[in-house]
């Protein structure tokens, strides 16, 4: 919010990069997917969310904030088969975002956030933070915008078991709310799950365990349970509930769980510069 020329890091020259690691700012790094969201969403919805996120955050929050350059590639095994999907593995991905993370700290910037918006991305995020924090002994911060949204947003819906899903609630109604230039409304097709194999899938990895209200993990591709690639009710979104999706979830978890972050760590020793 002003403290620099831009808050995108990538647009800063390396002189300006230096001055503004002196400021002591908090880096997010926006991290998503290219993965297929049903025929009627991007590819590359992840990684625009998590960049439109980490956007909203450094231009609401009072303290300095820069934006590293998106990475829009993810791991995202389980789509595999559907046309478009780009993959990296898992290590591959843990060894990208650790990398950019220690040169981060090389240069100065030891307050981290992550703006991760794939959950396929999660052990490796996890595991590069992991690894940071055992070289530099810096904490890093991590923020996932699509799964706090199935958290908070559940009495939007009258049955929000059945309007969750991907390419569904809530993420449709966000998409119509922040890029509705993206979003190919007549191109929704019907969402759900088909049996597999005698299977009775519940969820992108699981199955009913019956007559339990329980359900076990299987580690199939999702076009074995799903082939539109679509779940949940992709027939409710609206930019209205998108609306409230970008209060909830951008303003008051993630701008929230940032400034949180800053408070805690604006004194902490290993948030401070080893050079
Ligand atoms: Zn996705």
């Amino acid at each position: 919010m002003g403290h620099f020329r831009t808050h995108r890091l990538g647009e800063l020259t390396w002189t300006e990069a230096r001055d503004a690691a002196a400021l002591n700012p908090i880096v997010l790094i926006p991290s998503g997917a290219i993965e297929q969201h049903g025929s009627h969403l991007p590819l590359n919805e992840d990684a625009i969310t998590a960049e439109w996120v980490s956007e909203y955050i450094a231009e609401h929050l009072e303290t300095p904030v820069l934006v590293a350059p998106t990475l829009s590639y993810g791991h995202s095994p389980i789509f595999d088969s559907f046309a478009g999907t780009l993959n990296l593995s898992f290590e591959t991905l843990q060894a990208v975002l650790f990398e950019v993370m220690d040169s981060l700290v090389k240069h100065g910037f030891r307050r981290i956030v992550i703006v991760n918006n794939n959950g396929g991305n999660q052990a490796s995020a996890a595991h590069a933070a992991d690894r940071l924090r055992q070289k530099h002994g810096v904490l890093v911060g991590s923020v996932y915008p699509w799964g706090i949204g199935y958290r908070v947003m559940r009495d939007m819906y009258e049955d929000p078991a059945s309007a969750y899903g991907h390419g569904s609630e809530p993420e449709h109604s966000a998409m119509l709310a922040m890029f509705p230039e993206l979003v190919q409304s007549q191109f929704i097709t019907d969402g759900g799950f088909e049996p597999f194999e005698g299977w009775t899938p519940t969820n992108y990895s699981e199955a009913a365990v019956p007559g339990t209200g329980e359900a076990g993990t299987l580690y199939w591709e999702f076009s074995d349970v799903a082939p539109s690639g679509v779940t949940g009710n992709p027939h409710l979104g609206s930019a209205d509930i998108g609306n409230v999706w970008i209060q909830r979830v951008a303003h008051e978890v993630c701008l929230g769980f940032v400034r949180e972050f800053d408070r805690n760590s604006a004194d902490a020793s290993w948030a401070r510069s080893e050079r």
